[in-house]
């Protein structure tokens, strides 16, 4: 894979070199005043054969817990590939879920010359997104990438570059957009419900351990890229700004976390952060890897009203609570376990019709961009980064 990684390496620097894309691009997917019809999922079951088929690439914590059981409720995407550097993990999944399929990461390239595999969707280190995205672009595949993009800017840009190369599209796995109390408080902000948005609150974290290999490879700089900014402060962030029509002015940020904590070498376990927005909005956030259980919470707080969600962003259970113009009270939305099946329908339209995804590669880029300087500020003891 040595060679191979050199290759693709040598290919994506050079494409980071390409001109870089303003912050500003985020108003392209800016959201209309009414929200969307929601998207994915909407239409009737299609026949097995016309999905889309998809390759899930690294079959760990969340590609088996989440991503490969909700292809059963998906309308428009099968599975059809698995890539895992482990054979009989591969063997053993692809007999359970009738996938015939199955690569390695060295066999990986060989993706382009099956027509079986339409999207591959990258479930792996956030340091490996940006190899294995720009290596299946080049195979011809749509790629989705899980969520942070990847480790810096100029490897997203890399990946952008690699999607307009080949033609193909590239989105962000930001399922938040999928889920159904997230898309109704969409709708009641840009409905007016809350009156004028005033302050976002968010909190985001849970406590990292050592022991558990998904939370090993986060605590280390080259596979994760960041600390709890990149892996759970980007929901804030990104949450935030699928409900505001107007991107960050300036941000600052600063550490939170114990300074000998032996988990804390290569990455930071806590920041506090906030964003301006030219209206004079403030969204402030903090995301840890150092407090337990866990948080994921969105609060919004308007002139007339307020909309709370403990919790917003996990994968089952959120809540959308009221307050104001009225009494107190929860509002049902739907099942938020929706949203995994509604993102790949969301993703296997956009595919098919080879027009952006809802969350593309250039809204991943902005929010690293937004986090490298926020990374900035806090180097420079929370000193505010015009942007
Ligand atoms: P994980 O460690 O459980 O899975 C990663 C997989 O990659 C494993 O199967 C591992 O074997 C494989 N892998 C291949 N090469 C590797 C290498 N060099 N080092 C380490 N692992 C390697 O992690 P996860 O929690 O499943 O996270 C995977 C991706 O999914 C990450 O990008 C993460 O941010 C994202 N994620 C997203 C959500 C969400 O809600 N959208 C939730 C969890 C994870």
């Amino acid at each position: 894979m040595s060679d191979k990684s050199n290759l693709t390496r040598r290919r994506l620097l050079a494409a980071a070199g390409a001109a870089p894309l303003a912050l500003a691009a985020g108003r392209a997917f800016a959201q209309t005043a009414e929200g969307q019809p929601m998207p994915g999922n909407a239409a009737l079951p299609e026949p097995m054969e016309a999905r889309m088929g998809w390759a899930v690439v690294g079959l760990g914590s969340y590609a088996l817990g989440q991503v490969i059981p909700e292809f059963p409720a998906a309308r428009q995407s099968k599975l059809a590939a698995f890539v895992s550097g482990n054979p009989a993990k591969a063997r053993e999944l692809g007999g359970r879920y009738g996938v015939e399929h199955l690569y390695d990461y060295r066999t990986y390239d060989r993706m382009a010359d099956n027509p079986a595999i339409d999207c591959v969707y990258i479930v792996l280190p956030v340091g490996l997104h940006a190899e294995y995205a720009i290596r299946a672009l080049e195979a011809g595949k749509h790629v989705l990438c899980e969520k942070p993009m990847a480790s810096t800017s100029a490897e997203c840009e890399a990946m952008i570059a690699a999607a307009k190369a080949n033609d193909r599209q590239l989105g962000i796995a930001y399922r938040v957009h999928f889920e159904p109390h997230n898309r109704e408080a969409l709708r009641r902000i840009r409905g007016g419900e809350i009156g004028a948005m005033r302050h976002i609150h968010c909190d985001h974290g849970f406590n990292a351990s050592l022991q558990w290999p998904p939370h090993k490879w986060r605590l280390q700089k080259a596979l994760g890229g960041g600390g709890s900014m990149y892996d759970v402060g980007i929901y804030g962030i990104n949450t935030s700004l699928m409900m505001l029509d107007e991107q960050p002015v300036a941000v600052s940020a600063e550490y939170a976390y114990p300074s000998d904590d032996p988990r804390f070498t290569e990455v930071e376990g806590g920041i506090d952060w906030r964003m301006r927005m030219a209206s004079g909005i403030n969204v402030q956030g903090s995301s840890s890897y150092c407090y337990g259980p866990y948080a994921a919470r969105q609060r919004y707080f308007g002139s007339d009203a307020s909309i709370i969600m403990d919790p917003a962003t996990t994968y089952y259970d959120n809540t959308l609570v009221m307050d104001g113009g009225g009494p107190r009270r929860e509002i049902g939305a739907g099942n938020s376990r929706e949203q995994f099946a509604a993102q790949l329908d969301g993703f296997s339209e956009a595919a098919r019709a080879n027009r952006p995804h809802l969350t593309p590669g250039e809204m991943g880029l902005r929010d690293i961009r937004l986090i490298e300087a926020m990374y900035r500020s806090a180097d420079n003891g929370g000193a505010v980064i015009e942007l």
